[in-house]
C-alpha cells in the first residue's frame, strides 16, 4: 500500500518538559521505524500549518487567540495545569491540524491509500472553546469537518481507541449525523476525563451517531477484542462509512503509566486490520489515522510499528 507518514520537526518544539506528553514520544516512534526498516516503506510527508479559517470550522476565536497569546507570552499552561504550553506550541498545534487535513485530502484524492500522522500536541480532548487533557486544537474533528464541508463526504466514521474518552470529538459532532463517533475507552468511573458512558448516544439530529463502549480497568486483549466484535464492529458495518478516521492513542497498552487496561500490540494489530477491512468494504480503503496518547516509549513505538505494518501491507 501507498501509506503516507506525516511528521515534522516543529512537533518536537512543543516543549512540555518532564510532562508525560513530551517530544521523546515522537522521537521513539521515528527512531524505531527507522531502525527496523519501516520508515523507508512509507511516504514521508512534512505537512503544513492549518489556516485560521480552518481552525474556525470547529473552534471559537477565543480558543485560537488564547493558544496564540499563551504561547507568545511565555505562559506555562493554558486553561488547565495539564495543558503545558511553550513558545512554539501554537505553531506546532497549527501544523498538527494542517497535517491531518492535508493527509485526509491526499487519501480522499487517492494520492495515498491511507496515512498515519505522527503529530503532537494530540487533539481528541480539545473542545470548541477550551484546551484540556494535553490537547489544544482537535486534530481529528477538524479533519472530519473538512472532509464533510469541503469534500462532500457524508458518512465519516471516527474510531477512537485511545484509553481515554474523546470528549472533545464527541461534543463537536454529537448533534449531527454526518459523523459517527465511536469510542472504546476505560470505564469513565476510573479514568480521565470521566465522560463516555454508554448512554451518551448523541442528541437531536445526531441521536444514534455517537457510540461509547467503556471497558473495565484490567481488560486484556481477548476480552477487549470480543467486546469490539460484539458491540462495535456490527454498528460500524451497519453505518457503511465513506471515510474512516482513527484517533490512535496507544495508552490502553498494559505498560502505559497513565491508565489501567492490559492490551498488547496484538490488539492494535487486530483492530487496525479490522478497520482496514471495513474501509476496503465501504470506503475504497480510505483511512487516516493520527496519534493521540501513549506514554510508555517502548510500548508506544512498538504499537505504532504494528499499526503501520498492517496499514502499509498489501493484504
Ligand atoms: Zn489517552
Amino acid at each position: 500500500m501507498n501509506t503516507g507518514f506525516y511528521t515534522n520537526p516543529i512537533f518536537l518544539e512543543h516543549d512540555t518538559g518532564s510532562h508525560p506528553e513530551n517530544a521523546n514520544r515522537l522521537r521513539a516512534i521515528t527512531d524505531r521505524l527507522e531502525s527496523e526498516g519501516m520508515l523507508e516503506k512509507l511516504k514521508l510527508q512534512s505537512g503544513r500549518p492549518a489556516t485560521i479559517q480552518e481552525l474556525k470550522m470547529v473552534h471559537s476565536e477565543k480558543l485560537i487567540s488564547d493558544v496564540e497569546a499563551a504561547s507568545e507570552s511565555g505562559a506555562r499552561n493554558l486553561h488547565t495545569p495539564d495543558c503545558v504550553i511553550s513558545p512554539q506550541t501554537y505553531n506546532a498545534a497549527l501544523h498538527a491540524v494542517g497535517s491531518v487535513i492535508e493527509g485526509a485530502v491526499e487519501v480522499a484524492e487517492r494520492r495515498f491509500d491511507n496515512a498515519f500522522c505522527a503529530v503532537r500536541p494530540p487533539g481528541h480532548h480539545a473542545e470548541n472553546d477550551y484546551a484540556m487533557g494535553f490537547c489544544f486544537f482537535n486534530n481529528i474533528a477538524l479533519a472530519a469537518e473538512f472532509l464533510c464541508s469541503e469534500m462532500g463526504f457524508k458518512r465519516v466514521l471516527i474510531f477512537d481507541f485511545d484509553v481515554h474518552h474523546g470528549n472533545g470529538t464527541q461534543h463537536l459532532f454529537e448533534e449531527r449525523d454526518e459523523v459517527y463517533f465511536v469510542s472504546m475507552h476505560q470505564d469513565p468511573r476510573t479514568c480521565y476525563p470521566g465522560t463516555g458512558y454508554a448512554d451518551e448516544r448523541g442528541k437531536g439530529a445526531g441521536a444514534g451517531y455517537t457510540l461509547n463502549v467503556p471497558v473495565m480497568a484490567g481488560t486484556g486483549d481477548e476480552e477487549y477484542l470480543q467486546i469490539f466484535y460484539d458491540q462495535v464492529q456490527p454498528k460500524m458495518e451497519e453505518y457503511k462509512p465513506d471515510f474512516i478516521l482513527v484517533s490512535a492513542g496507544f495508552d490502553a497498552h498494559r505498560d502505559d503509566p497513565l491508565a489501567s487496561l492490559n492490551l498488547t500490540e496484538h490488539a492494535y494489530m487486530v483492530l487496525t486490520s479490522e478497520l482496514k477491512k471495513l474501509a476496503e468494504k465501504f470506503a475504497e480503503g480510505r483511512i487516516i489515522s493520527m496519534l493521540e496518547g501513549g506514554y510508555d516509549l517502548n510500548a508506544l513505538s512498538s504499537s505504532v510499528r504494528e499499526h503501520l505494518n498492517i496499514l502499509q501491507s498489501e493484504d
